[in-house]
């Protein structure tokens, strides 16, 4: 580590601990006392601090409000009955955003900054991960482009920070999902498996047209032909076929590379199921449905974990499911929250240990 790279702590004065409810928690809306902010200028990463939770104040010209450089992860820390605090798979995220820079051309931010800087601020703030059944500390890591200039080009300064948020669950009930055939989330050569900011605003308008049809979200399909399904929101999607789960491949490069996917086809290997990445069409889930072979669909993601989907709706087609009755999908969560909460053994060493 550079001399630059050490880490500044400013703690807060006083503590807003003790005003939070942690019984009525919302999902993103509360924040803890601390945060880190790092700056990058003429090539290198300097200013690495963690400071007080607030504000800052920005140029109108801010490269990032303009062009759009800006990347973000979502991560969850999470606290077993005896208060020890852990993170899951972070390692995977710190990754995922070097990629997603790489393709917003914003420069990669060194694992010392990341993860240290992620370890270090989590331990600060360690009294404000919630220990409530379904709620975590969740974590959002981001990068915008800062330089105070108007012109379509790459800045040459940028700025990382890390906020936590104390969070109840994301989204309970199970899903009405519309198959989307107009609009398309990402195209092969896009920017469909980089968490930039720009795919969660271009995907607003059809989830708003959506919604008004009564849906919760679209599932996204292929930008050609629209016939393979791709995710929704900022969930992967499963289909349990047979005796087959069924989630499509990441080949294409429009698809967002879920570390609970990743997690949750391990665990699926490991109840003895037959696991399959690949194109999946709109037709072999329907003729499946028709076949009564199709089982269950479900989401995941770092938000909410595993999401039931109860209709899938394509075109006229209504397909309707009953979710309460699902084995697969009601097994792999409970594994899932009972490694994250150390109920269970840590076989696959996913947990990061904060002290
Ligand atoms: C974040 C996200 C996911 C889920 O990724 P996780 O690492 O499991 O949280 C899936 N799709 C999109 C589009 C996302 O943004």
């Amino acid at each position: 580590m550079t001399a630059t790279m050490e880490i500044s702590i400013t703690k807060v004065q006083n503590s807003r601990l003790s005003e939070v409810d942690f019984d009525n928690l919302p999902f993103g809306k509360v924040f803890t006392d601390h945060m880190l902010e790092a700056d990058y200028e003429n090539g290198e990463w300097k200013n690495v601090q963690i400071k007080p939770y607030g504000s800052f104040s920005i140029t109108p010209a801010l490269a990032v409000l303009h062009y759009g450089q800006a990347i973000f992860e979502g991560i969850k820390a999470y606290k077993d009955a005896d208060g020890n605090a852990y993170i899951f798979r972070p390692y995977d995220n710190f990754k995922r955003f070097n990629i997603s820079a790489q393709r917003m051309q914003m420069p990669e931010v060194p694992e010392e900054i990341f993860m240290d800087g992620m370890v270090k601020l989590i331990s600060l703030d360690k009294d404000w991960i919630p220990s409530k059944e379904d709620n975590a500390l969740y974590i959002r890591p981001f990068m915008i482009s800062t330089d105070e200039l108007i012109g379509v080009r790459p800045s040459d300064k940028y700025k990382f920070l890390i906020i936590l948020s104390p969070s109840g669950p994301y989204y309970n009930a199970p899903m009405r999902l519309l198959v989307e055939e107009e609009y398309v989330r990402a195209a092969e050569g896009g920017a469909g498996y980089a968490k930039a900011a720009g795919n969660y605003g271009a995907a607003m308008f059809p989830t708003a047209q959506a919604k008004k049809g009564g849906y919760d979200q679209v599932l996204w399909t292929d930008a050609t032909a629209h016939k393979y399904v791709q995710e929704c929101g900022t969930m992967n999607v499963f289909f349990i076929i047979g005796n087959t789960a069924i989630t499509p491949d990441l080949s294409q490069g429009t698809i967002l590379a879920g570390v609970t996917r990743k997690s949750v086809i391990t665990l699926l290997q490991d109840m003895g199921l037959n696991v399959e990445e690949r194109p999946l069409s709109i037709d072999e889930i329907v003729a499946a449905y028709r076949d009564g072979q199709l089982n269950e669909i479900f989401g995941t993601g770092t938000a909410a974990t595993i999401s039931y989907v109860q209709e899938l709706r394509y075109n006229d087609i209504e397909m309707k499911f009953a979710p309460d009755s699902w084995k697969t999908a009601a097994k792999i969560k409970e594994r899932l929250t009972d490694i994250r909460v150390a109920r269970s053994e840590d076989v696959y060493n996913w947990m990061l240990s904060v002290k």
